[in-house]
């Protein structure tokens, strides 16, 4: 990064790095998918140990309370040092959006196990006719007593089949009432009626899950939000998810591992190549500078709003291309695994694969290219 580290910055880096290093298991480091629960959860309770686990969490709800830059020099050090994907759904999504908007008692239930390690949560919003068009989703929520029974279909559920809760939007109101009529709901997945079927993707990993919902009977103590309420539950979740997905941590980690390839190859040594390296390095930078500002005015309670609808593009979009240069330095290996240790063993076609959805989760970037054009530039719809 362009920027330079404060003393403490620079003494903190160092730490992370160092404790990163001593305690990181070689098996988890350089992997182009993330690991399954067994192997990684343990290495996401030694984080929580150590009180690294949520940077950006309040202290006062168990967090690092890490300003934005301290978060961008942690996934910097990641990035160098191979540092596996984790479940996110818990730490990024539903944990902060119920320090928000959550009631005490769903923040006592939740927030301790999100943060420990012990149950991973999953996303409930689309569904086959339900994905860009999300308010025309079926997923029906009937009330009885002080519970919803829930009938439908999820779809496309990252790690549905691992976790244990699931945020999901039902539809309350009428069939018609369209995002007027959508109540956010915390489930329990050993709820009765829930069935479960994992979706191989076309990188060869089991990514996602299909959920259904027979009968499935919720307590009304757990809607987020009001009955009919929950398209501003969700999109509040939205935003918060865009401004995650546009920080910079993806993008460094396409960064380091291209310059990486790129020594070993031998591509290093075109000049065109330095130079198209360098205009999206120089974009890598932008994209910090942008989640720190983006992450600083969040806190300050400015809602990132259509910012986070850029940021998602513009830090997606630079993987891809950083994978598209990746490609080009391996050349005809690019279908084959390295051999060896560390970065060594990078599985480039496996990498590439996995890059194509970021454009297309958390709301695809064409529909982030209509927000920015209706709302930001004023353009007809
Ligand atoms: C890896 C991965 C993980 C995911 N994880 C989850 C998850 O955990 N939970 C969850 O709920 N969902 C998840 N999704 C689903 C994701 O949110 C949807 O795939 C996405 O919102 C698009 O919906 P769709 O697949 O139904 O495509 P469609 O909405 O059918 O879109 C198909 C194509 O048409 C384009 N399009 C549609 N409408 C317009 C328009 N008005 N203008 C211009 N172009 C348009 C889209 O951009 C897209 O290219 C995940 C998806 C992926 C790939």
């Amino acid at each position: 990064m362009l920027r330079n580290d404060t003393p403490t910055q620079a003494a903190f880096r160092r730490e992370y790095r160092e404790w990163v290093e001593r305690h990181l298991p070689a098996d988890l480091r350089y992997l182009t998918a993330r690991p399954e629960p067994a192997s990684v959860m343990p290495w996401y309770r030694a984080l929580a140990r150590k009180g690294w686990i949520a940077p950006h969490w309040p202290r006062e709800h168990g967090g690092m309370g890490a300003d934005a830059v301290t978060q961008v020099i942690m996934m910097e050090e990641g990035a160098r040092l191979g540092t596996p994907d984790l479940p996110t759904q818990g730490l990024n999504h539903i944990g902060p959006l119920l320090i928000r908007l959550g009631t005490p008692a769903q923040r006592a239930r939740h927030l301790g196990p999100i943060l420990d390690g012990d149950v991973i949560w999953c996303q409930g919003y689309s569904e086959p006719g339900a994905g860009s068009d999300l308010a025309s989703l079926r997923t029906r929520a009937r009330i009885d007593g002080n519970e919803l029974v829930i009938n439908g279909h999820k779809i496309w559920t990252t790690w549905g089949q691992h976790a244990q809760w699931m945020f999901a939007l039902v539809r309350t109101g009428a069939p018609d009432s369209g995002r007027n009529g959508i109540t956010f709901v915390l489930v329990d997945l050993a709820t009765p009626g829930i069935t479960r079927r994992p979706i191989r993707t076309i990188a060869g990993d089991d990514e996602f899950c299909e959920v259904f919902l027979d009968d499935v009977r919720v307590p009304i103590a757990n809607v987020v939000g009001e009955i009919d309420g929950g398209w501003k539950v969700a999109n509040t979740l939205l935003n918060e998810e865009r401004v995650r997905v546009g920080s910079p941590q993806q993008p460094l980690r396409a960064l380091e591992r291209t310059i990486a390839v790129a020594q070993r190859t031998g591509a290093i040594g075109d000049p065109v190549f330095v130079d198209r390296l360098a205009g999206l390095a120089i974009e890598v930078d932008a994209i910090g500078a942008a989640f720190i500002e983006a992450t600083e005015a969040f806190e300050a309670g400015i809602d990132p709003g259509q910012r986070s609808s850029y940021m998602k593009i513009h830090s997606t979009e630079t993987v891809q291309r950083l994978l598209d240069l990746q490609q080009e330095a391996v050349g005809g290996a690019a279908g084959l695994p390295l051999t060896g240790e560390g970065l060594e063993r990078l599985d480039f076609c496996g990498y590439y694969l996995q890059s194509r959805r970021l454009s297309i989760y958390g709301g695809t970037n064409e529909i982030q290219r209509q927000i920015l054009a209706t709302r930001v530039l004023g353009l007809p719809n």
